[in-house]
């Protein structure tokens, strides 16, 4: 297909780490690289230009919060999610499965903390074979969402990368009922593309691997998805309890799918799994983590976080970071960063957002460096 393709660039001589460009409609993105997260369409803060300004090349927004506002139809008759937003760059949307299912379970550390013991009945009324009906969190409307309607979305929203719509189940749940969810699935991700197939619109589609903490289910999820014609391969659902769990488990899915295909690691994008997982061939990695940071006036540099609220910080003139190429740093001094946040201004937020999305650009950079030399 010419309107999207994985072109592998080097595999390093030293591990399963490689540089890669994905082909968009929208432009390319250079692998290993780090997905910023703008659920609403906007990453916190910030607005497209200055997201664009710092070379973020892949923004993930979420399907499900924007059918329950403004509404996927809207976004269609106003010419598209890349027009609406004002974004040229790619952008990736997800299924909305993993929200509805993860506001009725909590997230996965939610529920490792309540042991499982946490009430399932939030806002999912019932998972059939057709899909999953839920209650609005906005308004409390019942809706439908299936894997033809979850295409149906994500095509009204225009992404140049989709994922197929699936079931997160939780990390608690007991191995039989574990397996029947990944067949179900399987067939809501066969059907997924399917759908998809009817009316490609130069939209690439994303499997979602599956098969939650055990390894037999995961292979055989690996398996199954890669006899389909997806175009890319992301992994989703739980991967552990640690983050040794999740790189054991990852060491084993990885070398099941296909080389010449991009894959995704889904909500997951902190510093440690990043260094951990590069290593492993992932591509991309979507993560709110350094926009939240930024927002609770935590730094990101290679000397380690900086705490901008810090009292030595009420005299530092000098950038966040020496060196930092960010608008942040070529601008403003940590002084007045720090007063910003002590005087509550929401500047702050802004400043110290660019300068922590810099901060994973120019580390993604880093990482592809290393890897074409054989350093990773
Ligand atoms: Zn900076």
């Amino acid at each position: 297909m010419s309107y999207f393709s994985f072109e592998l660039i080097h595999t390093s001589k030293k591990s399963r780490a490689r540089v890669g460009r994905i082909h968009t409609p929208h432009g390319i993105i250079d692998t290993p690289n780090f997905v910023g997260v703008g659920t609403h369409g906007t990453l916190k803060t910030l607005d497209n230009s200055q997201v664009e300004n710092i070379g973020l090349q892949l923004m993930f927004c979420n399907t499900y919060h924007l059918m329950l506002q403004p509404g996927t139809e809207i976004i269609r008759n106003a010419g598209g999610l890349h027009t609406f937003i004002q974004r040229n760059m790619p952008i990736i949307t997800d299924s909305g499965g993993f929200q509805v299912f993860s506001l009725a379970y909590g997230s996965v550390a939610d529920e490792l903390k309540s042991k499982g013991t946490k009430k399932q009945d939030g806002m999912v009324i019932k998972i059939t074979e057709d899909g999953v009906l839920f209650r609005s969190y906005r308004d409390g409307s019942k809706m439908l969402l299936t894997p033809e309607t979850s295409i149906a979305a994500q095509k009204d929203l225009g992404a140049d990368i989709m994922i197929c719509f699936d079931e997160l189940p939780p990390y608690h749940i007991d191995p039989s009922k574990l397996k029947t969810s990944l067949d179900r699935t399987h067939r809501w991700e066969k059907r997924s593309l399917e759908a998809h197939k009817q009316n490609p619109q130069n939209q690439a589609l994303y499997a979602v691997i599956h098969g939650g903490v055990d390894p037999d289910l995961r292979r055989l999820s690996c398996e199954y998805l890669t006899t389909l014609d997806y175009d890319g391969f992301s992994i989703g659902g739980s991967l552990g309890k640690t983050k040794q769990e999740m790189h054991t488990m990852l060491s084993m899915v990885m070398p099941r799918l296909p080389c010449d295909k991009p894959n995704h690691l889904l909500g997951i994008g902190d510093l440690e799994s990043i260094e951990m997982c590069v290593p492993l061939g992932i591509d991309t990695f979507d993560s709110s983590y350094p926009t939240r940071a930024a927002r609770h006036a935590v730094l990101l540099t290679e000397k380690g976080n900086l705490k901008a609220t810090q009292a030595s910080n009420a005299t530092n003139f000098g950038p966040i970071e020496e060196g930092c190429s960010c608008f942040t740093c070529q601008k403003f001094s940590l002084a007045y960063i720090h007063h910003l946040f002590k005087a509550k201004e929401m500047t702050a937020l802004t400043l110290a957002t660019i300068h922590n999305l810099h901060y994973m650009v120019s580390l993604m950079k880093r990482y592809r460096a290393k890897i074409l030399n054989d350093e990773i």
